[in-house]
């Protein structure tokens, strides 16, 4: 595979508003460009959303959810075959989309067909659900006849991040669709492409106008009309700590909206003297090297067990430096470029600190190249919880490398931060695993495995990582409300 390639550097097919079905220029006539991370150069103009434009959209989702519409008055079982027609279109176009989010997210071609695949399974779990969403009946209290009733939430708002522009756009999706609202979308304004041609097929899998409309344009202008609609009943969103809480502010400022947030980390990976070794240091450098980097529940802060600690390091950078960087069209790349000049940034920022906090810098720690926005894999060790490498989120490839003594001085440290979505350990013993895993702050723990996430594992953080959970059965419940019809059953009846 080689760049350039007329079927994996494809052509672009939409750039407009998906709105009720139909493709539309923004009503403010502007358009934004989109950017190839290899070069930083434009790779097309799309058209710009912005508060009008949700407007419609709003109109249209509201519309296509009234009572007695084509969608409303569908059979559950109808909406899993639409649904189920839509994955299949995807896998039909597999070489296409994953072709296109390269381009546009510069993740290796076969990870983004990995990616790609996992969407597709996840519309294709959510549309076995459709027909099992039900309430219960209840034994309740004195001669009433109870039962409850799973009701759609209404029209949905999502916000989608870039780091997995089609895996995120199906988790918002699947729930949503399969519990029967409507939902107005915003891509990432980094990686609006995939999710655009995904709307094609939408449209093509049969799906009524306006049950998804997919507006691509900024967060604090769509993005932003979206949370503070006073007509969207939920909205769903994955991204940064920082906007969480302007998602939540704009639903108390305007309609108390619900609002799902799947947001930042500092997952730590604690790794124990009596563990696999060669496995624990595979699993630690993919933990946080997967995705270059760019991934929520990134094992970022490595935890090691004194005795093993020289031994570990140096089995980390080895790895680090074989990681191959570089063409994500060449199928033997691992990383490719940043998303952008804004992380790129950030992430060459954080290395700096962690040099000038006295961290050991055992590789990478520069760009790749001097084009596009490569960043060389990373690893520090001797580094301390206090040092920002420690602390913050640094969504890039950095591995930072803590030494600790004992498991219950790992716990307190591991969770000494205001983030929980995910952590690790690396055990042979199960009972200090079990330990471990009880008393972590956080919304998944993987043993001896990291980033295990299916469709049928609920995803998703405490504390300031998020509200709410994704995948499994909990996200239906984010996309439902509970109604309870209570009937007087006269006693004569009985
Ligand atoms: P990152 O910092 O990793 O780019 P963000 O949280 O900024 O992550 O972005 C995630 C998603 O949130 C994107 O679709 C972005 O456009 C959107 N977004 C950013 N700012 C806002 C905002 N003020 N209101 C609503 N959405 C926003």
């Amino acid at each position: 595979m080689k760049m350039g390639d007329p079927i994996l550097c494809p052509e672009i097919k939409y750039t407009q508003l998906f709105i009720n079905n139909e493709w539309v220029n923004s009503q403010s006539g502007k358009t934004f460009p989109t950017l190839n991370p290899c070069t930083g150069k434009e790779i097309c103009q799309v058209q710009e959303a912005d508060k009008a434009d949700v407007d419609l959209a709003v109109k249209a989702a509201r519309a296509a959810f009234r009572r007695g519409s084509p969608w409303r008055k569908l059979d559950a079982s109808k909406r899993g075959q639409l649904m189920n027609k839509l994955a299949r279109l995807m896998r039909e176009n597999i070489t296409y989309i994953a072709s296109l989010e390269t381009l546009d997210n510069g993740k290796p071609y076969l990870d983004a067909r990995e990616d790609i695949i996992a969407a597709t399974e996840n519309i294709e779990y959510y549309a076995g659900w459709c027909d099992k969403i039900h309430g219960q009946t209840i034994p309740v209290d004195g001669s009433y006849f109870t039962f409850t009733r799973h009701e759609p939430v209404g029209v949905c708002g999502a916000i989608i991040p870039w780091n997995y522009p089609v895996q995120m756009l199906a988790w918002k999706l699947g729930p949503t669709l399969a519990c029967g609202c409507t939902v107005v979308v915003k891509p990432a304004e980094q990686t609006p492409l995939t999710a655009l041609y995904i709307a094609s097929l939408i449209k093509e899998a049969g799906f009524p106008p306006g049950v998804v409309n997919i507006l691509p344009g900024y967060g604090p202008t769509a993005g932003a009309a979206i949370a503070e609609h006073m007509d969207i009943n939920k909205v769903a969103f994955t991204g940064s700590t920082e906007v969480g809480h302007l998602i939540m502010q704009a639903a108390g400022r305007t309609n108390l909206k619900r609002v799902s947030l799947e947001l930042g980390g500092k997952s730590p990976f604690i790794i124990l003297e009596d563990c696999d070794l060669d496995q624990a240091a595979m699993f630690a450098h993919a933990a946080v090297m997967n995705n270059h980097g760019q991934n929520c529940c990134a094992g970022s802060r490595t935890y090691v067990q004194e005795s093993i600690y020289e031994e570990f390091v140096a089995r980390c950078k080895a790895m680090a430096e074989m990681r191959i960087v570089g063409d994500p069209y060449d199928g033997m790349t691992q990383q490719g470029p940043q998303i952008d000049e804004e992380q790129f940034n950030k992430i060459l920022g954080l290395i700096e600190s962690g040099k000038q906090q006295g961290a050991s810098l055992q590789c990478g720690g520069e760009r790749q190249g001097d084009i596009g926005y490569f960043v060389k894999p990373t690893v520090f060790s001797d580094v301390t919880d206090d040092m920002r490498i420690a602390k913050e989120e640094i969504f890039g490839p950095v591995q930072s490398i803590l030494k600790f003594k004992d498991i219950d001085e790992v716990i307190e440290r591991a969770n000494n931060t205001s983030y929980g979505l995910a952590a690790g350990v690396m055990t042979r013993d199960i009972n200090k695993a079990l330990k471990i895993s009880q008393n972590l702050d956080a919304g998944s723990v993987w043993v001896n495995c990291y980033d295990v996430v299916k469709s049928q594992t609920p995803f998703g953080g405490f504390k300031k990582s998020g509200q709410g959970r994704e995948l499994r059965e909990y996200a239906l419940h984010e996309c439902t409300e509970i109604k309870t019809v209570t009937i007087n059953f006269p006693e004569k009846y009985l």
